[in-house]
Protein backbone atom coordinates (compact mmCIF):
# COMPACT_ATOMS: atom_id res chain seq x y z
CA UNK A 1 0.00 0.00 0.00
CA UNK A 2 1.32 3.77 -0.89
CA UNK A 3 0.33 7.04 -0.44
CA UNK A 4 1.17 10.42 -2.82
CA UNK A 5 1.29 13.24 0.30
CA UNK A 6 1.86 16.60 -2.06
CA UNK A 7 -0.37 17.04 -4.62
CA UNK A 8 -1.91 20.10 -6.63
CA UNK A 9 -5.11 20.85 -7.83
CA UNK A 10 -6.96 23.82 -10.29
CA UNK A 11 -7.49 25.44 -6.62
CA UNK A 12 -4.37 26.69 -7.03
CA UNK A 13 -1.44 25.91 -9.77
CA UNK A 14 -2.27 22.54 -10.42
CA UNK A 15 -4.03 21.65 -13.78
CA UNK A 16 -5.76 18.69 -12.86
CA UNK A 17 -9.09 19.38 -10.83
CA UNK A 18 -9.93 16.82 -7.96
CA UNK A 19 -11.82 14.23 -9.96
CA UNK A 20 -8.94 14.42 -12.38
CA UNK A 21 -6.12 13.64 -9.93
CA UNK A 22 -8.11 11.75 -8.28
CA UNK A 23 -8.72 9.27 -11.17
CA UNK A 24 -5.12 9.41 -12.32
CA UNK A 25 -4.27 7.97 -8.48
CA UNK A 26 -6.71 5.65 -8.98
CA UNK A 27 -4.54 4.02 -11.86
CA UNK A 28 -1.45 3.73 -9.59
CA UNK A 29 -3.54 2.19 -7.26
CA UNK A 30 -2.87 4.56 -4.06
CA UNK A 31 -3.76 3.78 -1.26
CA UNK A 32 -4.23 7.16 0.57
CA UNK A 33 -3.59 10.38 -0.99
CA UNK A 34 -3.42 14.21 0.55
CA UNK A 35 -4.38 17.88 -1.33
CA UNK A 36 -1.58 20.43 -0.41
CA UNK A 37 -2.76 23.32 -2.60
CA UNK A 38 -0.97 26.41 -2.16
CA UNK A 39 -2.80 28.74 0.59
CA UNK A 40 -5.93 27.21 -0.05
CA UNK A 41 -7.81 24.09 1.24
CA UNK A 42 -10.93 24.90 -1.18
CA UNK A 43 -10.16 21.95 -3.13
CA UNK A 44 -10.53 19.28 0.12
CA UNK A 45 -14.40 19.26 -0.30
CA UNK A 46 -14.59 17.81 -3.83
CA UNK A 47 -11.08 15.84 -3.25
CA UNK A 48 -13.25 13.60 -0.13
CA UNK A 49 -16.14 12.45 -2.70
CA UNK A 50 -13.72 11.82 -5.13
CA UNK A 51 -11.75 9.61 -2.89
CA UNK A 52 -14.44 8.02 -1.61
CA UNK A 53 -15.97 6.92 -5.10
CA UNK A 54 -12.69 5.68 -5.66
CA UNK A 55 -12.19 3.60 -2.56
CA UNK A 56 -9.18 6.38 -1.46
CA UNK A 57 -8.44 7.49 1.84
CA UNK A 58 -7.92 11.15 1.60
CA UNK A 59 -5.88 13.47 3.76
CA UNK A 60 -6.66 17.31 4.01
CA UNK A 61 -3.63 19.34 3.58
CA UNK A 62 -2.24 22.71 2.15
CA UNK A 63 1.74 24.32 1.22
CA UNK A 64 2.26 27.17 2.91
CA UNK A 65 5.24 29.50 1.58
CA UNK A 66 7.14 30.35 4.99
CA UNK A 67 10.08 31.91 6.20
CA UNK A 68 12.12 31.75 9.43
CA UNK A 69 15.15 34.65 9.39
CA UNK A 70 15.87 34.81 5.71
CA UNK A 71 15.14 31.09 5.06
CA UNK A 72 12.02 30.31 2.94
CA UNK A 73 10.57 27.59 3.30
CA UNK A 74 7.59 25.41 2.60
CA UNK A 75 5.26 24.14 5.11
CA UNK A 76 3.13 21.52 4.62
CA UNK A 77 -0.12 20.73 6.83
CA UNK A 78 -1.78 17.37 7.33
CA UNK A 79 -4.86 16.37 8.94
CA UNK A 80 -6.21 19.77 8.89
CA UNK A 81 -9.48 20.77 10.20
CA UNK A 82 -10.42 22.60 6.86
CA UNK A 83 -13.33 24.98 8.80
CA UNK A 84 -11.35 26.20 11.07
CA UNK A 85 -11.83 29.67 10.92
CA UNK A 86 -8.38 30.65 12.16
CA UNK A 87 -6.87 28.89 9.57
CA UNK A 88 -9.07 30.23 6.91
CA UNK A 89 -9.01 33.80 7.83
CA UNK A 90 -5.26 33.57 7.40
CA UNK A 91 -4.95 31.44 4.29
CA UNK A 92 -7.30 34.34 2.58
CA UNK A 93 -5.21 36.72 3.73
CA UNK A 94 -2.32 35.06 1.88
CA UNK A 95 -4.66 34.61 -1.10
CA UNK A 96 -5.43 38.25 -1.19
CA UNK A 97 -0.85 38.32 -1.42
CA UNK A 98 -0.79 36.22 -4.10
CA UNK A 99 -3.64 38.31 -6.15
CA UNK A 100 -1.81 41.89 -5.65
CA UNK A 101 1.14 39.97 -6.38
CA UNK A 102 -0.24 38.98 -10.03
CA UNK A 103 -1.09 42.52 -10.50
CA UNK A 104 2.37 43.46 -9.82
CA UNK A 105 3.99 40.82 -12.12
CA UNK A 106 1.85 42.03 -14.97
CA UNK A 107 2.70 45.56 -14.07
CA UNK A 108 6.27 44.75 -14.85
CA UNK A 109 5.60 42.67 -18.27
CA UNK A 110 3.63 45.56 -19.05
CA UNK A 111 6.80 47.90 -18.83
CA UNK A 112 8.59 45.88 -20.92
CA UNK A 113 6.33 46.32 -23.65
CA UNK A 114 4.65 43.18 -23.46
CA UNK A 115 0.72 43.37 -23.38
CA UNK A 116 -0.43 40.56 -21.51
CA UNK A 117 -3.47 41.96 -18.69
CA UNK A 118 -4.04 40.65 -14.97
CA UNK A 119 -7.45 39.96 -16.47
CA UNK A 120 -6.25 37.06 -18.55
CA UNK A 121 -4.37 35.50 -15.81
CA UNK A 122 -7.32 35.57 -13.26
CA UNK A 123 -9.70 34.24 -16.18
CA UNK A 124 -6.91 31.50 -16.85
CA UNK A 125 -6.15 31.00 -12.79
CA UNK A 126 -9.78 30.84 -11.74
CA UNK A 127 -8.81 30.53 -8.35
CA UNK A 128 -8.14 32.43 -5.57
CA UNK A 129 -4.62 31.22 -4.76
CA UNK A 130 -3.44 32.37 -8.14
CA UNK A 131 0.76 32.44 -8.44
CA UNK A 132 4.02 32.15 -11.23
CA UNK A 133 2.52 29.22 -13.17
CA UNK A 134 -0.56 30.95 -14.00
CA UNK A 135 1.31 34.40 -15.70
CA UNK A 136 3.33 31.94 -17.33
CA UNK A 137 0.39 29.66 -18.67
CA UNK A 138 -1.33 33.33 -19.69
CA UNK A 139 1.91 34.30 -21.38
CA UNK A 140 2.21 31.28 -23.46
CA UNK A 141 -1.61 31.25 -24.02
CA UNK A 142 -1.52 34.93 -25.24
CA UNK A 143 1.26 34.08 -27.89
CA UNK A 144 3.79 36.62 -25.74
CA UNK A 145 6.18 33.09 -25.26
CA UNK A 146 6.86 30.00 -26.99
CA UNK A 147 6.91 27.87 -23.98
CA UNK A 148 6.35 27.97 -19.85
CA UNK A 149 10.49 27.46 -19.71
CA UNK A 150 10.24 31.31 -21.43
CA UNK A 151 8.30 32.77 -19.31
CA UNK A 152 10.09 31.94 -16.07
CA UNK A 153 13.59 32.84 -17.90
CA UNK A 154 12.82 36.10 -19.20
CA UNK A 155 10.34 37.82 -16.99
CA UNK A 156 9.41 35.27 -13.86
CA UNK A 157 12.38 33.41 -12.15
CA UNK A 158 14.10 34.76 -8.73
CA UNK A 159 16.12 38.12 -10.04
CA UNK A 160 14.21 38.62 -13.24
CA UNK A 161 12.34 41.82 -14.13
CA UNK A 162 9.51 40.42 -13.19
CA UNK A 163 9.42 38.63 -10.62
CA UNK A 164 8.08 40.13 -7.02
CA UNK A 165 8.71 38.51 -3.71
CA UNK A 166 5.76 37.12 -2.05
CA UNK A 167 5.10 38.25 1.29
CA UNK A 168 5.33 34.79 3.75
CA UNK A 169 3.84 33.59 6.87
CA UNK A 170 6.82 33.27 9.59
CA UNK A 171 7.34 29.56 9.98
CA UNK A 172 6.43 29.33 13.90
CA UNK A 173 3.40 31.08 13.24
CA UNK A 174 2.57 28.93 10.17
CA UNK A 175 3.35 25.41 12.29
CA UNK A 176 1.41 27.19 15.16
CA UNK A 177 -1.76 27.73 12.52
CA UNK A 178 -1.68 24.27 11.19
CA UNK A 179 -1.05 22.89 15.19
CA UNK A 180 -4.44 24.72 16.11
CA UNK A 181 -6.55 23.47 13.34
CA UNK A 182 -5.54 20.15 14.51
CA UNK A 183 -3.07 18.97 12.10
CA UNK A 184 0.61 18.31 11.37
CA UNK A 185 3.66 20.68 10.44
CA UNK A 186 5.75 19.47 7.84
CA UNK A 187 8.73 20.82 6.08
CA UNK A 188 8.43 20.54 2.49
CA UNK A 189 11.33 19.41 -0.17
CA UNK A 190 13.99 20.21 2.58
CA UNK A 191 16.38 19.04 -0.52
CA UNK A 192 14.97 22.26 -2.54
CA UNK A 193 15.31 24.97 -0.28
CA UNK A 194 18.19 24.57 1.47
CA UNK A 195 16.99 24.61 4.82
CA UNK A 196 18.85 22.29 7.20
CA UNK A 197 20.24 24.60 9.22
CA UNK A 198 16.96 25.52 10.54
CA UNK A 199 15.77 22.09 11.27
CA UNK A 200 16.72 22.10 14.51
CA UNK A 201 15.33 25.36 15.39
CA UNK A 202 12.17 24.35 13.67
CA UNK A 203 12.18 20.99 15.80
CA UNK A 204 12.18 22.85 19.09
CA UNK A 205 9.26 24.85 18.00
CA UNK A 206 6.87 21.70 17.37
CA UNK A 207 7.78 20.35 13.67
CA UNK A 208 6.00 17.05 13.17
CA UNK A 209 8.00 15.72 10.54
CA UNK A 210 10.02 16.25 7.00
CA UNK A 211 9.40 15.16 3.49
CA UNK A 212 12.17 12.76 2.43
CA UNK A 213 10.72 11.73 -0.25
CA UNK A 214 9.83 13.78 -3.37
CA UNK A 215 10.51 13.94 -7.17
CA UNK A 216 13.47 16.39 -7.24
CA UNK A 217 15.14 14.00 -4.11
CA UNK A 218 17.76 11.59 -5.77
CA UNK A 219 17.95 8.17 -3.57
CA UNK A 220 20.88 9.70 -1.48
CA UNK A 221 18.98 13.56 -0.51
CA UNK A 222 16.05 11.19 0.40
CA UNK A 223 18.55 8.77 2.71
CA UNK A 224 20.27 11.96 4.08
CA UNK A 225 16.70 13.22 5.14
CA UNK A 226 15.81 9.23 6.65
CA UNK A 227 18.59 9.81 8.84
CA UNK A 228 17.70 13.50 9.98
CA UNK A 229 13.94 12.33 10.43
CA UNK A 230 15.82 9.54 12.99
CA UNK A 231 17.69 12.07 14.75
CA UNK A 232 15.16 13.92 15.36
CA UNK A 233 12.23 11.93 15.85
CA UNK A 234 10.15 13.12 13.33
CA UNK A 235 7.84 11.57 10.98
CA UNK A 236 8.54 11.01 7.31
CA UNK A 237 6.78 11.91 4.44
CA UNK A 238 6.69 11.69 0.52
CA UNK A 239 4.94 12.86 -2.20
CA UNK A 240 5.26 13.87 -6.16
CA UNK A 241 4.11 17.37 -6.05
CA UNK A 242 2.21 16.97 -9.34
CA UNK A 243 0.92 19.75 -10.56
CA UNK A 244 -0.74 18.03 -13.28
CA UNK A 245 0.40 19.50 -17.10
CA UNK A 246 1.38 22.61 -15.23
CA UNK A 247 5.26 22.00 -15.64
CA UNK A 248 5.05 19.09 -18.28
CA UNK A 249 4.27 15.80 -17.72
CA UNK A 250 1.99 14.70 -14.98
CA UNK A 251 4.00 13.64 -11.68
CA UNK A 252 1.92 11.70 -10.38
CA UNK A 253 2.77 7.78 -10.25
CA UNK A 254 6.60 9.21 -9.27
CA UNK A 255 6.71 8.67 -5.54
CA UNK A 256 5.17 6.30 -3.94
CA UNK A 257 5.30 6.66 0.18
CA UNK A 258 4.97 2.84 1.94
CA UNK A 259 1.75 3.34 4.15
CA UNK A 260 3.29 2.76 7.30
CA UNK A 261 4.48 6.25 7.66
CA UNK A 262 0.85 7.04 7.50
CA UNK A 263 0.00 5.18 9.90
CA UNK A 264 2.71 6.91 11.93
CA UNK A 265 1.41 10.21 11.32
CA UNK A 266 -2.24 9.24 12.08
CA UNK A 267 -1.08 7.56 15.50
CA UNK A 268 0.25 10.90 16.10
CA UNK A 269 -2.70 12.85 15.29
CA UNK A 270 -4.59 10.36 17.73
CA UNK A 271 -2.10 11.21 20.28
CA UNK A 272 -2.86 14.93 20.52
CA UNK A 273 -6.33 14.45 20.32
CA UNK A 274 -6.27 12.13 23.53
CA UNK A 275 -3.86 14.68 25.09
CA UNK A 276 -6.29 17.30 24.40
CA UNK A 277 -9.57 15.66 25.59
CA UNK A 278 -7.17 15.14 28.68
CA UNK A 279 -6.45 18.53 29.63
CA UNK A 280 -10.13 19.69 28.77
P1 LIG B 1 4.68 31.21 -6.70
O1 LIG B 1 4.12 30.46 -5.52
O2 LIG B 1 3.70 32.08 -7.35
O3 LIG B 1 5.98 31.90 -6.40
O4 LIG B 1 5.02 30.10 -7.80
C1 LIG B 1 5.77 29.00 -7.45
C2 LIG B 1 5.47 27.90 -8.42
O5 LIG B 1 6.16 28.18 -9.66
C3 LIG B 1 5.95 26.56 -7.92
O6 LIG B 1 4.99 25.57 -8.18
C4 LIG B 1 7.21 26.34 -8.73
O7 LIG B 1 7.50 24.99 -8.89
C5 LIG B 1 6.89 27.04 -10.05
N1 LIG B 1 8.14 27.43 -10.70
C6 LIG B 1 9.16 28.12 -10.13
N2 LIG B 1 10.17 28.28 -11.02
C7 LIG B 1 9.78 27.65 -12.16
C8 LIG B 1 10.37 27.45 -13.46
N3 LIG B 1 11.60 27.92 -13.74
N4 LIG B 1 9.67 26.78 -14.39
C9 LIG B 1 8.43 26.30 -14.11
N5 LIG B 1 7.82 26.45 -12.91
C10 LIG B 1 8.48 27.11 -11.95
ZN1 LIG C 1 2.85 24.88 -7.00
FE1 LIG D 1 6.75 23.65 -2.56
FE1 LIG E 1 4.03 21.82 -3.89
Amino acid sequence: MFADLHLHTNFSDGTFSPEELVEHAARFGFAALALTDHDSVEGCARMTVACDAAGIEFIPGTELTAELGDTELHLLGYFLDTHNEKLLTEISKFQIVRQNRIHEMVAAINKLGVPLTAETVFALANCKSPGRPHVARALVKAGLVANLDEAFERFLKKGRPAWVPKAKMSALEGMELIHQAGGLAVMAHPGLNRTDEIIPALVDAGMDGIECFHTKHSTATSERYLQIAEKYNLLVTGGSDCHGFSKGKPLIGTVKLPYEYVEKMKAKVAERKTVESLNR
